[in-house]
């Protein structure tokens, strides 16, 4: 039988190790960790029976990825659940950008800005099933669908702040800038509206869902059906040379590009090896999760109702932001990221204590300490916050590599996403996922489509396995 290791087992090395299965080959996963799920940990904190989501809380690019949608991972217990309002982004004033699933709803509340927005997100958020299989894969490749994709495509060349000038209120202007944030890059530079796009198009077409139970149910879900297809996983076991690896036909690596290098060392070819030693990996998060009793008392109030919430002011003030991060300097007033996953999912709360998520942009391998700037962001827009706190708990960007070693920096990205490894992943070349090494290969979130709990990198990398065998 053909023999197969996955190193790590985060949500793309699990569905490396779902399709390998798939496909007949006999699969060992091994974890460093003492749990599985990488980016999607869940687990109680702070208060007895609050669930918090350690890492990743919400999830557009996996409810609509084309790969987990084909598992049918009902079947295991993944249940995704809806906010009423997928996103918010309130300013100063007492108003908010709001982000509803439907383009019309969102179109409605944003005034004149209402038909950009339908015309930039109608037709991509309808055809996004047909354009995923492309838009979740290898950017250069021969797309299936070269015009819809081309209708999507042209505006993510563009950087955010021209797709923002299109739009003449500051709320749409805002709502868009917070969701291109989420790529952690300058504002102005080309391409930087590409991972924006992304998320609100699958957004638009699935919403922006949370796993019921925690994110841990997307890993969970993806290891039960491992096992009924015969894989193995071994926690614990943290892979730090290839004298580590057990005899394999293929070894899938679901780690940062540099990880690979220390692990292969120089049975990597010597191009390879540099280009994985030079990936550049992009700013830090700063984490802190709170109990608050009775929620945030957001004044704009569909932030009351919203799953996720962008603190960052304007556009211009969020770009400023993002500008300074990637300069290495720390913002007074960094962005900042709220989950409310408990609206969708009430069973995360404790009574009327529900537990909120939330992570500041702050510059790579940040050594200070943003949680007074998290609550003053958080104040700014809902006073009275602090005083409904009643814990947290905090992960500064330092203690993100020992927490998952493919954080480097506290990037939670696994890599920056500038030009080129948005282009071509970790390396200059057609195939990202083989590392040069006959039967080796990276699956990590450092190869397209990147970021997310969707699985995509791990397919795509089994499958060039695959074909490759
Ligand atoms: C704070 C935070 C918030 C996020 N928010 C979101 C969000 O809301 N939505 C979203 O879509 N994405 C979000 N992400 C990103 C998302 O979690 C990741 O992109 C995703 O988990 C990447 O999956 P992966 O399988 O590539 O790697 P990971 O999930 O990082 O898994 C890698 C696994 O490999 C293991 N490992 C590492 N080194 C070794 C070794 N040497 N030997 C053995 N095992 C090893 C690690 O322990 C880990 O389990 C967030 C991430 C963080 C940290």
């Amino acid at each position: 039988m053909t023999e197969a290791i996955v190193v790590g087992a985060g949500p793309n090395g699990l569905a490396a190790a779902v399709t390998l299965a798939q496909h007949g080959l006999r699969v060992t996963v091994l974890e460093a960790a003492d749990e599985i799920g990488g980016g999607t940990r869940s687990g109680e904190a702070i208060v007895p029976g609050l669930l918090q989501d350690h890492c990743s809380a919400v999830h557009p690019m996996a409810v609509g990825s084309p790969f987990l949608r084909e598992l049918d991972l009902g079947r295991y217990g993944l249940r995704w659940r809806l906010p009423d309002v997928d996103c918010a982004h309130p300013l100063d004033g007492g108003t908010a950008g709001v982000l509803y699933r439907s383009v019309s709803d969102t179109a409605a509340g944003l005034g004149r800005d209402g038909a950009r927005w339908r015309r930039l997100f109608g037709g991509p958020a309808a055809a996004f099933d047909t354009l995923a299989e492309d838009v979740m894969g290898p950017l250069l490749r021969v797309p299936r669908h070269p015009v819809r994709l081309a209708r999507f495509g042209i505006p993510a060349l563009l950087p955010a702040t021209a797709l923002a000038r299109a739009f003449a209120t500051e709320e749409a202007r805002a709502l868009f800038g917070g969701v291109a944030a989420h790529a952690f890059q300058p504002l102005h530079h080309p391409l930087s509206s590409s991972i924006g796009l992304g998320i609100l198009t699958a957004g638009h077409r699935h919403g922006w869902a949370v796993a019921e139970g925690g994110s841990r149910a997307i890993s969970d879900a993806l290891a039960a059906l491992l096992a009924d297809l015969g894989g193995k996983i071994e926690t614990g076991v943290r892979v730090r040379s290839a004298a580590d690896l057990p005899p394999a036909d293929v070894t899938l690596f679901d780690l940062a590009p540099g990880a690979v290098a220390d692990i292969l060392g120089d049975r990597l070819p010597p191009r390879v090896a540099r280009a994985y030693r030079r990936f550049r990996h992009g700013p830090g998060a700063f984490k802190v999760d709170f109990a608050v009793e009775g929620g945030v008392p957001w004044s704009a109030r569909p932030a009351r109702r919203a799953g996720t919430v962008h603190l960052g002011g304007t556009f211009a003030e969020v770009a400023h932001t993002e500008r300074e991060i990637s300069a290495g300097r720390m913002p007074e007033r960094p962005f900042v990221l709220v989950g409310q996953q408990y609206l969708a999912d009430p069973q995360r709360s404790v009574g009327d204590v529900h537990p909120v998520w939330t992570y500041a942009h702050v510059p790579h391998g940040y050594d200070g300490d943003a949680t007074e700037a998290i609550i003053a962001q958080i104040e700014r827009f809902a006073p009275g916050f602090r005083d409904r706190v009643i814990g947290m708990t905090t992960r500064p960007t330092s203690a993100f590599p020992a927490h998952n070693p493919n954080y480097v920096g506290g990037d939670i990205l696994t890599g920056a996403k500038n030009i080129p490894q948005l282009l071509f992943g970790p390396r200059l070349g057609l195939d990202p996922y083989t590392t040069g090494l006959p039967g080796h290969y990276l699956c990590s979130a450092a190869t397209p489509p990147g970021p997310g709990a969707h699985g995509m990198c791990g397919h795509h990398a089994a499958r060039a396995a695959l074909a490759a065998l």
